[in-house]
């Protein structure tokens, strides 16, 4: 084969693997969301269908193109000059925009996972509970997703308000991943930034906008925003 016939072989080999990797992409996020009806809304289940796939993702299509550079198209192109070296970052510039590309996917199917779990979860608590003692209605805190002492405002008794498992996940990575999702946009913009002072700049951004995001969920992690904040630009600067 010629260089041209090796070099257009080779193109046509990335292009193709590109093809399958954007539909590997859509096909992944909608098998991830399905999954909730058909595991009846367990989280965690389908947070590590997720990871399976992002997984897969890697093996099948990302891996390929340096197992098919290695195998197959180095030794024939090696042989025919030096052209070979501009291909081969060819293959490594493909693999590194699907790596990114697969980071992006999963904090966007992240995001629709945890909210449609949301949208479904949360009317569980939107009803109201009431005192085991006398039968007036307690006051729960919404939004709290944790174990509550509640005070019967009428007898004064001490109810204990333990919400069911589905309920409490809300309070951890559910939120954070709508949160995350929310603030896509600084998160893209911080990624795009080189390291320096724009970068931190960007990087407070995501991270302000981020808790903010958060705070709408969780309203009593308003208390700690600013340091939350703070704390994140310190791990970040390590
Ligand atoms: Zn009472």
């Amino acid at each position: 084969m010629t260089e041209r016939e090796l070099i257009s072989r080779w193109d046509g080999f990335l292009d193709k693997l590109e093809l399958r990797f954007e539909e590997a992409l859509q096909l992944g996020e909608q098998a991830v969301l399905e999954s909730l009806e058909d595991n009846d809304y367990n989280y965690y289940a389908s947070a590590r269908t997720l990871q399976a796939i992002k997984a897969q993702l890697y093996e099948d299509l990302v891996q390929k193109i340096s197992t098919t550079w290695q195998r197959q198209v180095e030794p024939l192109m090696r042989a025919q000059g030096h052209f070979w070296a501009e291909e081969s970052y060819k293959g490594h510039r493909q693999a590194e925009s699907m790596n990114e590309r697969i980071g992006l996917w999963q904090i966007v199917t992240e995001g629709r996972l945890s909210q449609k779990y949301y949208d479904h979860i949360i009317p569980m608590i939107n009803r109201d509970f009431f005192c085991t003692q006398c039968n007036a209605l307690l006051n729960v805190k919404k939004n709290f997703f944790m174990a509550q002492y509640v005070n019967c405002s009428y007898c004064g008794a001490i109810n204990t308000f333990e919400p069911e498992s589905k309920y409490v996940a809300i309070g951890w990575n559910v939120v954070n991943n709508i949160a995350a999702l929310n603030a896509l946009d600084e998160y893209t913009i911080m990624q795009r930034t080189e390291r320096g002072a724009e970068y931190n700049a960007a990087a407070r951004k995501y991270y302000e906008r981020y808790f903010d995001e958060r705070i709408k969920l969780l309203p009593h992690t308003a208390a700690t925003r600013d340091q939350d904040i703070e704390l994140e630009l310190k791990k970040q600067s390590q």
